[in-house]
């Protein structure tokens, strides 16, 4: 494809689309996560209220997702070794199930801009912890000072971590060619960067199963698996 084979600084954004043949259901696709949990569920004002409701359903969509075991597949390999590019400005991930690191992603080049499920955050003494500190007793307390865990994603609700998000917008403005990867953009304010991207003379490639909102916007649409879609086309543009 020729828009990314002329990129110099490419932008990645990606979602739950990359992870479903990691066996890991997106939220919004056919069999996605929605279809059997409520989203309000989930939101911060959840957590506050009923904490040990909250984490009672969290714990058994943590089991649904069942992280521990799924494996990095094709495109998180593909995206991985493109990582190494100098091409490649950056990766903004909106995925919580850290594939993109274990499949040897560039760390500099990759925000986790939802946070990381693999873990919790202690918001008494602001340390994070292993998911697997999550137990017995509900809700869980912080194992070195007792105060209130909570997930090390970011929740419906809650704002973005400030420097992540920062980043993100500074590679959307830098950015030649954002290519975006399994997800349907619905969730702002990760949804706004290909129009920031787009607003500063960026191309846009979407690789997804469905339609969005920026199909109109884009340069071309791929609408295969990405896990066969998205490792051709790098290879092709020489990533
Ligand atoms: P989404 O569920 O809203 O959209 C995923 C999109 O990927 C859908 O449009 C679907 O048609 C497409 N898709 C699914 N499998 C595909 C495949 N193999 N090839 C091509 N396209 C495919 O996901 P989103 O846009 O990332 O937003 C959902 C939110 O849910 C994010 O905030 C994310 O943090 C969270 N989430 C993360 C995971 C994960 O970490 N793996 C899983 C579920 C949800």
């Amino acid at each position: 494809m020729r828009a990314l084979q002329e990129s110099r600084r490419l932008l990645v954004l990606s979602g739950a689309g990359a992870s479903t043949a990691s066996g890991i259901p997106d939220f919004r696709g056919a069999s996605g996560v929605w279809s059997r949990f409520d989203p309000r569920e989930f939101h911060v004002e959840r957590w506050r209220a009923d904490p040990e409701g909250f984490w009672r359903l969290r714990m058994r969509l943590m089991e649904e997702l069942d992280l521990a075991h799924a494996k990095p597949n094709a495109a998180h390999e593909a995206l991985a070794s493109a990582s190494a590019s100098p091409r490649f400005l950056g990766h903004v991930t909106q995925n919580i199930d850290g594939l993109f690191l274990r499949a040897g992603h560039q760390e500099e080049r990759l925000v986790e801009i939802h946070g990381t499920a693999a873990k919790v955050r202690c918001l008494a003494c602001d340390r994070f912890f292993p998911y697997e500190v999550v137990g017995a007793t509900l809700p869980p307390p912080c194992p070195q000072c007792g105060g209130p865990l909570k997930p090390g994603s970011v929740l419906f609700g809650e704002p973005l971590p400030a420097g992540a998000w920062a980043q993100a917008q500074r590679w959307a403005r830098d950015a030649d060619l954002l290519l975006v990867v399994g997800s349907s953009l619905e969730v702002t304010p990760v949804a706004l960067l290909p129009g920031l991207a787009l607003e500063r003379g960026a191309r846009l490639v979407i690789a997804n199963a469905t339609p969005t909102r920026y199909d109109a916007h884009a340069d071309a649409l791929v609408r295969g698996a990405v896990e066969a879609e998205v490792p051709a086309l790098l290879r092709a543009a020489g990533f």
